[in-house]
């Protein structure tokens, strides 16, 4: 199969363009053509020479998800539910806000770490995404809506204005599990001759793999997010299983060596509001006494997304107020997250309702008798 040159960062792009005999210059053109113009078509890339054109029409294409559905929400927000092949399927959210739009971003088909309330972490583990498929959703995004809103294009000068300024990893997946394609994809997100992020708009969400942390400090810090969820290893451990190898304080350890080298001076902490299992103001005060002092944060408390296998609740709100209320009078900057795009099944780890009806589909279809087709109707 031909290259897919949304695999590349920058760096792996003029690497390869060598290998081809032309100069870094020309990698530059050509990362700009893909990612800044959403061009695809080599011919189309009036300013790249013809021979360079010729040799890319042979090797390489810019190759996207195909894309399956979308779903626009009554708020604004948008969910794409993308091919990945053999079955599978992931999303991406896209979140308009008033003056910004955040894009939610997958990084694996399922997820192998399985935390009890998620509906992907229930689903399991298919494949890990490669840095072209992590890239080509915001390249599809970014793309379609700057086509489609004319409000978002600069009328001045026509140079189309950003359409997402935010890049979330809290789609599907553990991104710190699919750490080589990762990095790639954030330099991408990351640099000006793409999508010119800023590191403190890009963040990685991660439910504490420590080692990687310390990994992601060195070789692309961008803003950090942890899935906390639980004030002690007891609770944690059943919530978030990979708990069990490195424990809290490891991973609090971690969050403190990252700030060293992050874009922000504190991390995010998300904290899931489960009924009556996490959402005591007894627990709110041990977080208290867990974070306070220890490691500069935020909380940021979300509402549980109910699915039916999880067994869990919703935590009622009166409750995560005053979850939130004891946090924010221990001086805790602490926000509620909104739930956005609930009317299409886009909220936090809701994102693998229909990828699983699919997955049933293909059980459905692997188990239907095989029908062994005689010779002559095969020729007929
Ligand atoms: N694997 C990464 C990123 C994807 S999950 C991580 O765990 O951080 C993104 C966020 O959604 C995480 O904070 C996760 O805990 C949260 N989440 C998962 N299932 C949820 C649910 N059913 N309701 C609300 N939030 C959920
Ligand atoms: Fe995986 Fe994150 Fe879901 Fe846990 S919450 S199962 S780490 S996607």
């Amino acid at each position: 199969m031909a290259v897919n040159l949304l695999d590349f960062d920058l760096e792996g792009l003029a690497a390869w363009c060598e290998g081809l005999g032309e100069k870094r210059f020309r990698a530059v053109q050509l990362y700009r053509w893909i990612h800044q113009r959403g061009e695809s078509d080599f011919e189309k890339m009036s300013d790249l020479a013809k021979s360079l054109r010729a040799k890319l029409a042979g090797a390489a294409e810019v190759r996207g998800l195909p894309l399956i559905s979308e779903h626009r929400s009554a708020d604004g927000t948008i969910k794409w539910l993308f091919d990945v092949g053999g079955g599978n399927a992931v999303e991406s959210v896209y979140i308009p806000e008033e003056d910004r739009g955040t894009l939610c971003v997958s990084s694996q088909a399922g997820c192998a770490v399985g935390c009890r309330f998620c509906s992907t972490g229930h689903q399991g583990f298919s494949r890990n995404l490669t840095s072209g498929e992590i890239v080509a959703q915001l390249w599809f995004a970014e793309h379609r809506l700057r086509g489609a809103d004319g409000e978002r294009v600069k009328s001045t000068n026509d140079a189309p204005m950003r359409v997402v300024d935010n890049v979330v990893m809290m789609g599907m997946g553990e991104p710190l599990q699919n750490y080589a394609a990762l990095v790639p994809a954030l330099k991408t997100m990351l640099d000006d001759h793409a999508y010119g992020l800023s590191r403190r708009r890009v963040t990685v969400s991660t439910s504490g793999m420590v080692a990687m942390i310390d990994r992601l400090r060195e070789d692309c810090p961008v803003a950090l997010a942890v899935s906390l969820h639980a004030p002690d290893d007891a609770l944690r451990d059943q919530l978030v299983p990979l708990n069990r190898k490195d424990g809290i304080a490891a991973l609090l350890d971690a969050c403190l060596r990252y700030l060293d080298k992050a874009p922000r001076d504190f991390v995010t902490f998300e904290y899931c509001m489960l009924d009556g299992v996490n959402d005591s103001p007894e627990q709110a005060r041990e977080l208290v006494r867990l974070v306070k002092g220890r490691v500069p944060c935020k909380l940021n408390l979300i509402p549980f997304n109910p699915f039916p296998a999880s067994g869990l609740k919703r935590s009622p709100r009166e409750r995560v107020m005053a979850f939130a209320k004891v946090l924010q009078d221990a001086g805790i900057v602490t926000t509620v997250r909104k739930t956005r795009g609930d009317d299409i099944d886009a909220a936090c780890g809701q994102l693998a309702g229909e990828v699983q009806d699919r997955t049933r589909v293909n059980q459905r279809l692997l188990r239907a008798p095989v029908r062994v087709v005689p010779l002559q109707e095969m020729k007929a």
